[in-house]
C-alpha cells in the first residue's frame, strides 16, 4: 500500500471499501508497533484566564510521531485505537508521559499547573479504571490534584449510571473532572447535574458561531450564553474551546466565561515550546499586546 504514494498517511480518497479496510488494518498494525517503539508524543495546550492572560492549566493532547508520515493528529488514530482496543495501551502511556513531564517541569523550577488528560469511552468503562489510574499516579509520585480528566458528553451518556460511579471514584481519588465537547452529545440538563464533575468545556463548534462582530442576538451567541449560564448554575468551571478570534474572547468575557483555550492563545505545543510560556505564566494574544512585561 505504501507504493500508492499517498501523502500524510492513512488518508484515502478512494471509495473502495476494500482499500479502506486494508488501510485501517495497516494503521492498526503500525500503531501497535508505534506504541511498542514509543512513538507517541504528548503536546500541551494552555487554558488561559482570558481576563488576565494567566495560564491556569494545560490539556495533554497525544500525537503519533510516525517514522514515515511525521506527526499524525489523534483524530486520525484514536478512533481506530478505540475500536481495536489499542486505546487501552495508549491511555497509560499518555498518563505516564504527563506525570514524567510534570516532574521535569518541577525540576526545571517552573511553577506547574494542573494537566488535563482525555479519557475515551473504552477507557472510562474499563474495569478498575479509577483504581489503576490512582495507583499509577501514586507510583509516579504526582499529587492527584495536579491531574484532571476530561470525558465527552457522549462518553458519559453511554452508560450514565456507571459513569457516575466511575467518576465518583476518580473524584474521591482526588482528581478533577470535566465534561468535554459539551453541547454535542444532547445530554439532558438533569443528567448533567447528576454527574460529579467540576468543569464543562463548551465545544468549539459553538464558539465558532460567535462571529467576529460578536452580535449578541445571533442564535449562536444565544446558545453560548445559555451554556455559560447552565454551567455556572451547576457550579461548574466553564471553559470555552477553540477560541480563535479576539471578538470571541471579548464576547465570552462579557458573558461571564473567563477560561478559554484556543489558537488565539496558543496551539498545542511540544514540552520544549511550552516551557517558556510556563516560565512567564501567562499568554497575551498578539492582538492585545501586553504592557512590556515580557522581555524586560
Ligand atoms: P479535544 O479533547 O476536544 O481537544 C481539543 C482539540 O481542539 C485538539 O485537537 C486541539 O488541538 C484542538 N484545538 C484547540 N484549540 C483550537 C482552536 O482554536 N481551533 C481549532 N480549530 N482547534 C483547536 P487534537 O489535538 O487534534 O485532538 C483531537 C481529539 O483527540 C481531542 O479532542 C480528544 O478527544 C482526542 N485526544 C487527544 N489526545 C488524547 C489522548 O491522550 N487520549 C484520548 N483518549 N483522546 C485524545
Ligand atoms: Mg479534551
Ligand atoms: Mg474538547
Ligand atoms: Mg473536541
Amino acid at each position: 500500500a505504501k507504493a500508492d504514494g499517498e501523502k500524510g498517511g492513512y488518508r484515502f480518497y478512494t471509495t473502495s471499501l476494500n482499500k479502506q479496510l486494508e488501510e485501517r488494518f495497516r494503521l492498526e498494525q503500525d500503531l501497535r508497533q508505534g506504541l511498542e517503539r514509543n512513538e507517541l508524543v504528548v503536546f500541551y495546550q494552555p487554558r488561559v484566564h482570558m481576563g488576565s492572560g494567566r495560564i491556569l492549566s494545560l490539556e495533554a493532547l497525544v500525537r503519533w510521531n510516525h517514522p514515515e508520515f511525521g506527526l499524525i493528529p489523534p483524530g486520525r488514530f484514536i478512533p481506530v485505537a478505540e475500536s481495536t482496543g489499542l486505546i487501552l495501551g495508549i491511555g497509560p502511556v499518555v498518563l505516564e508521559k504527563v506525570c514524567e513531564q510534570i516532574h521535569q517541569w518541577q525540576r526545571a523550577g517552573l511553577t506547574t499547573v494542573p494537566v488535563a488528560i482525555n479519557l475515551s469511552t473504552q477507557e472510562l468503562y474499563k474495569k478498575n479504571l479509577a483504581r489503576n489510574i490512582a495507583s499509577m499516579v501514586r507510583a509516579a509520585d504526582i499529587p492527584p490534584n495536579m491531574l484532571e480528566f476530561e470525558i465527552t458528553e457522549s462518553t458519559a451518556m453511554r452508560s450514565m449510571g456507571e459513569a457516575i460511579t466511575i467518576l465518583t471514584q476518580l473524584w474521591e481519588a482526588g482528581f478533577s473532572l470535566s465534561i468535554d465537547d459539551f453541547g454535542t452529545g444532547y445530554a439532558s440538563m438533569s443528567y448533567l447535574s447528576n454527574l460529579p464533575v467540576q468543569g464543562l468545556k463548551i465545544d468549539r463548534s459553538f464558539v465558532a458561531q460567535l462571529n467576529r462582530e460578536s452580535d449578541s442576538r445571533r442564535p449562536g451567541a444565544t446558545i453560548v450564553k445559555a451554556m455559560i449560564g447552565l454551567g455556572h448554575n451547576l457550579d461548574l468551571g466553564v471553559i470555552a474551546e477553540g477560541v480563535e478570534h479576539p471578538a470571541q474572547q471579548t464576547f465570552l468575557l462579557e458573558n461571564g466565561c473567563h477560561m478559554g483555550q484556543g489558537f488565539l492563545f496558543s496551539q498545542p505545543l511540544p514540552p520544549s515550546e511550552m516551557e517558556p510560556l510556563l516560565r512567564i505564566g501567562a499568554i497575551w494574544p498578539q492582538y492585545h499586546p501586553a504592557p512590556s512585561v515580557i522581555g524586560t
